[in-house]
């Protein structure tokens, strides 16, 4: 399997894994920016938002309320975080499976860079 986040979500990597289910899990960023980066990701491929189909809108919508049980979890939700999505070279991606970055902890800045 070539997908480095695949392999995490088999599973494959000795990830510390902070949230799973059937449908997505959800572990701490290796390279945090913020002093809570957290990654929601699908256990299934998908490359890049562009390649979301009609029936991904649960997988959508059940990311982003556990994004924000989490954020409760650790405390940040109170004070604020951000959710992002990077899709393909302009938005900054780097890894193409699909994840949602939970960034909480500290001032986010906006425009963002
Ligand atoms: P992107 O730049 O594609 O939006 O985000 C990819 C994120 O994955 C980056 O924040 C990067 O630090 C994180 N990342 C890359 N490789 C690994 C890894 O092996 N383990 C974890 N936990 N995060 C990773
Ligand atoms: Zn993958």
């Amino acid at each position: 399997m070539e997908c480095l986040f695949c392999k995490i979500a088999q599973g494959e990597m000795n990830t510390d894994i902070l949230y799973k289910d059937e449908q997505i899990i959800a572990f701490r960023d290796i390279a945090p920016q913020a002093p809570s980066h957290i990654l929601l990701i699908p256990r299934h491929h998908i490359s890049t938002l562009n390649d979301l189909a009609g029936d991904d809108t649960k997988l959508m919508g059940h990311m982003t309320v556990i994004a924000q049980r989490i954020a409760q979890q650790i405390g940040i939700a109170e004070s604020g975080y951000r959710l992002v999505m990077n899709c393909n070279q302009n938005g900054g991606q780097s890894v193409f499976h699909i994840h949602m970055h939970l960034l909480g902890g500290r001032q986010m800045c906006w425009p963002p860079g």
